[in-house]
């Protein structure tokens, strides 16, 4: 088995759509990033690269490439998940964190569960929690929204990679 930690912050911006779990959610602002600026699957991704010790995101769908331009960060996990597949590797459990003050994310989870198994990892793997920063700090002020993720990877059979 092998555990990995995924973290990741975007700036939210006006004139941008809010994207978060590969949901769009209806408010005034929208996280920037070269790609659509998803915190969430951003951190999750990371997580499953960390725990594979392949780098992270940025070093496999780097911002200097136009072909991430405003993608959908569901295409780059679903590519992480098959890095880890093709290694051998299925995932065990993923567990992850939001921080973002507005908007109220609960009504949106269960549809980031169904996005999120669209990239390959199934629904009943995945564990999505959301927090405020109690109005503290750049988060706490709505500046931008962070996320956490940690990933469990089980080797079940010979891989190519490792
Ligand atoms: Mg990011």
């Amino acid at each position: 088995m092998r555990i990995g930690i995924g973290y990741d912050s975007h700036r939210l911006i006006p004139g941008r759509k809010l994207i978060i779990g590969g949901v769009e959610i209806p408010f005034e602002r929208g996280l920037l990033g070269h790609s659509d600026g998803d915190v969430l699957l951003h951190a999750i991704a990371d997580s499953i690269l960390g725990a594979l010790g392949f780098g992270d995101i940025g070093k496999h769908f780097p911002d200097t490439d136009p072909k991430w331009k405003d993608a959908s960060s569901i295409a780059i996990l679903r590519q992480v998940v098959e890095i880890a597949n093709t290694g051998g590797f299925d995932i065990s459990w993923i567990d992850s964190v939001i921080i973002a003050e507005r908007p109220r994310l609960a009504p949106y989870m269960e549809l980031m569960k169904d996005a999120i198994s669209s990239a390959g990892i199934q629904r009943g793997l995945i564990s999505i929690k959301a927090k405020t920063n109690e109005q503290m700090g750049a988060i706490g002020k709505g500046e931008g929204m962070a996320a956490y993720a940690v990933c469990l990877l089980v080797k079940s059979r010979a891989g190519e990679l490792f």
